[in-house]
Formats: C-alpha cells, sequence, structure tokens
C-alpha cells in the first residue's frame, strides 16, 4: 500500500554537503532553533554530493529521527551546482532557502531573506559585507571578481559569490545549473526578467576542515562569466550568432 504523501511545506531549505560530517549536527541544530521559531512548516534537503567521509551516515541517523529533513545522495562528486540543482528538484515548498552546509552563514539571517520574498522579489541574495577569509588569497580575488561580474552583467549586487539566497519556486523552474554556474544565478536569473534584492548577511569563519576551491577558482570563474555573457546575448537574440 502507497502512503499518503504529505502536504508540501512551506519552506524548503536546500543544502549540498561534500565531506561535511563534522557540521552537521550543529547546522542541523542551528537551523532547528530559527525554523520552529518561525512557526512554519518546513522541510531540510540535504544533498550529499557523493562524500567519502560519515556525510551520509549521519545524514541518515537525522532523517530517521526526524521526518523533516530529506536526503539526497548522488552518486559521485558532481560540484556544488548539480548538488543544488538536484536539491531544488527534490524540494517541494513555494519558497525555497539554499545554503552551504559548513556553518559559514547563520541560519538566524533566513527571515531576512524571506522578507524580500514578501515585499515582492522573485530572489534575495545575501551579501557577505565582512567576509572572515584571508585577504589574499580569498577576500581580494572575491571583490576583484564581483567587480568584474558586476561591471559585464549589469546587475547591480556586490556579492556573486554567496549561495545563501531565498528563491520564489516559479524562479528556479528554468534555471538550468552547469558545474560552475552557481556563482551566476543573479545574472541568469536577471536575463530571465526575475526581480532580485540583495539584503547583508553575516559571515562567519569555517569551523571544521578546509574550503574545497583554492586561488585556482577565479580563472574558472572568469572564463564562466564570458560563457554566460556569450549565452544569455544569444538566447535573445540567437540570429545575432551569424554575425
Ligand atoms: N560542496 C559540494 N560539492 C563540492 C564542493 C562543495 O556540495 O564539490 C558544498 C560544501 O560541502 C559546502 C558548500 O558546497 O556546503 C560550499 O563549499 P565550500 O565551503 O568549500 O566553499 P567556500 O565557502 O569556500 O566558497
Ligand atoms: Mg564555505
Amino acid at each position: 500500500m502507497k502512503t499518503a504523501q504529505a502536504a508540501a511545506p512551506e519552506l524548503s531549505i536546500v543544502i549540498p554537503v561534500y565531506n561535511e560530517a563534522a557540521s552537521i549536527l550543529v547546522q542541523y541544530a542551528e537551523l532547528t532553533q530559527v525554523l520552529e521559531a518561525m512557526g512554519i512548516s518546513y522541510e531540510i534537503v540535504f544533498v550529499d554530493d557523493g562524500s567519502q567521509d560519515e556525510t551520509f551516515r549521519i545524514l541518515e541517523d537525522l532523517k530517521r529521527k526526524d521526518a523533516r529533513v530529506i536526503v539526497v545522495r548522488l552518486k559521485k562528486n558532481f560540484g556544488q551546482a548539480l548538488a543544488l540543482r538536484a536539491g531544488f528538484d527534490r524540494s517541494r515548498g513555494p519558497k525555497i532557502v539554499s545554503m552551504d552546509g559548513d556553518l559559514q552563514y547563520d541560519p538566524r539571517d533566513i527571515p531576512r531573506l524571506l522578507e524580500g520574498l514578501s515585499q515582492g522579489f522573485d530572489v534575495v541574495t545575501s551579501w557577505r559585507v565582512e567576509r572572515s577569509e584571508n585577504y589574499l588569497t580569498r577576500t581580494l580575488p572575491s571583490y576583484v571578481a564581483n567587480r568584474i561580474i558586476r561591471a559585464l552583467s549589469g546587475v547591480p549586487i556586490h556579492d556573486f559569490g554567496t549561495t545563501f539566497k531565498a528563491y520564489r519556486r516559479e524562479a528556479l523552474r528554468r534555471l538550468d545549473l552547469e558545474d560552475g554556474l552557481h556563482r551566476f544565478i543573479p545574472v541568469l536569473l536577471n536575463e530571465m526578467g526575475f526581480k532580485i534584492a540583495e539584503v547583508p548577511v553575516r559571515c562567519r569563519p569555517r569551523r571544521f576542515g578546509t574550503s574545497h576551491y583554492g586561488l585556482g577558482r577565479v580563472w574558472g570563474v572568469l572564463l564562466d562569466m564570458i560563457f554566460v555573457k556569450f549565452v544569455s546575448s544569444y538566447l535573445s537574440r540567437p540570429f545575432r550568432m551569424f554575425g
């Protein structure tokens, strides 16, 4: 006999995790505290992006204890953008918040992101005003990359690298997330005519483990920018490609 599918919750939280075993229970506790205080129905969709550590086992334990936890397991490490897409596809709420699983974002900022949706924006993206990371290898390169992407795309936001965002489901339907393109979500959504807001949030240092990215990503990001620029301008005017 098939059990009846529970009604869709009001809010879905989507979190890609790759070898984050040490952070998961803390993340879950912090989130639960904030979400329960908000008094809405919710689900937390963790996407295990092919972890080799205890991540999956810990998530399965959580799922058994809390029916609001959903676990998606990818067969191998596909990268953050595809893991996000898998989580978006599995989530059911009309509003979605995506964040990282390494405790760098603070769930207490979730209500502020959602407030932007209530004001009529389709996407509310966070701005890490004070980065708590190494200046030379992280903060400075990301400042430069953000300036370039802002100038080329014309999207007036400051932080393209953040994955802490709130969305209306409509905005996610046509969002195609190729590997690495999670940094261009605002550019892609802006091209499709969605209204984007930006709100400042806290950013905490990584508590366990190390970042999955190094300085090498800067080149990749700039190449991706050229790709996004190309695709977005020719999508709307395909015949120009012959020019
Ligand atoms: N992540 C992932 N797959 C990957 C790399 C990272 O799911 O291949 C997750 C990671 O576990 C974390 C989030 O994406 O929850 C952001 O990764 P990270 O903290 O390494 O990036 P940074 O904050 O340094 O930009
Ligand atoms: Mg991080």
